[in-house]
């Protein structure tokens, strides 16, 4: 690719303000044009008033990701379009086993929480379910609850169906609010962060949810790491180097938030929930998990102790009633 391709490449797709100073850089990395949209405003509450944390270049896009001062909610400046996310995801099928097998306390700690807290012949929708294995937990503990798996991927839907036997239902938020079904419990875990309408999401959810029904949601506990990592990192780099920064510590870029739990925790109450946080789970490593299943229940005693203000997991729980 000549200067004047990728000039036009950097110019076209969004956050390059200076396209020059990015030439080398975009064509080292092979820069293509991608489509994306930029979101100048909080998508949450609409507000202008925001911090940004740093900047990360993904998809040949310069993005960055943004602290919004009213509402709390930390977002990424552009969205890459989102038939070229769907292809990603599809192209970046995950190996099952391994999967299952990381995750599988993850798993257990959320099919007991949804266990506990649906009623007996309750409905549980597991939104981005992917291919099913929480859903699967979950069955194998209560064969008595009506299960229906969501996801975005076609590819996992169908594997969910055909190979798991669950009751699926493919697609983005328009699926789900075209149900018109209320369910007892309804989980989010690890996929509010992909979610471009966040709003919608929302104003759905009360909708979605039995009065007295349950709400659980598992994010990554990243935020504080990001903003110290960011800070010690700014405060050792020259403008220059700030200027071509290209990725952010700790952050992973396929995410379009980076959530505090005390955002999720006003925002459910805001919509009627009574919400608490709690500490999740961690990923089980190759070759035993002892150093990580006592960090938990240190975790859990911290958590406790501190009432919930201090989660020292990498991810978090939100388990939310709704009062309304
Ligand atoms: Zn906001």
């Amino acid at each position: 690719m000549d200067e004047l391709e990728i000039l036009e490449t950097l110019r076209t797709n969004k956050g390059f303000l200076k396209p020059e100073d990015w030439v080398v850089y975009g064509r080292a990395h092979r820069f293509t044009s991608v489509p994306a949209q930029h979101r100048p405003l909080c998508p949450d509450c609409g507000s202008d008033d925001f911090e940004t944390v740093g900047q990360y270049v993904w998809f040949s896009n310069l993005i960055r990701l943004n602290d919004c001062r009213d509402c709390k909610l930390v977002f990424s400046d552009t969205l890459i379009d989102q038939d070229v996310v769907k292809r990603y995801f599809e192209g970046s099928y995950k190996d099952e086993k391994y999967f299952l097998r990381r995750r599988r306390r993850v798993f257990q700690q959320i099919a007991g929480l949804a266990d506990d807290r649906t009623p007996w012949e309750g409905s549980v929708l597991d939104v981005g379910g992917a291919t099913g294995h929480l859903l699967a937990i979950l069955r194998s503990r209560r064969p008595d609850l009506r299960l229906l798996l969501n996801d975005l991927s076609e590819q996992a839907c169908e594997h969910a169906k055909e190979r798991v036997g669950l009751d699926t239902l493919c697609g983005g938020i328009e699926v789900l609010e075209q149900t018109g079904t209320r369910f007892d419990t309804v989980i989010m875990s690890d996929v509010l962060y992909y979610e471009p309408e966040l709003r919608r999401i929302w104003a759905l959810l009360p909708k979605m949810i039995k009065p007295g029904g349950t709400l659980v949601i598992r994010a990554p506990n990243k935020y504080g790491l990001i903003q110290l990592q960011q800070y010690l990192w700014s405060a050792t780099h020259t403008d220059d180097d700030r200027r071509m920064q290209d990725r952010i510590d700790h952050f992973n870029p396929e995410h379009i938030y980076v959530f505090r739990a005390q955002y999720l925790l006003s925002r459910l109450m805001q919509l009627g929930f009574e919400a608490s946080v709690l500490p999740s789970e961690l990923l089980v490593p190759p070759g035993g998990d002892l150093k990580e299943r006592l960090f938990y229940q240190a975790s859990k005693v911290v958590a406790g102790l501190s009432c919930g203000k201090l989660i020292t997991t990498p991810s978090f729980i939100i388990c939310a009633r709704n009062t309304g």
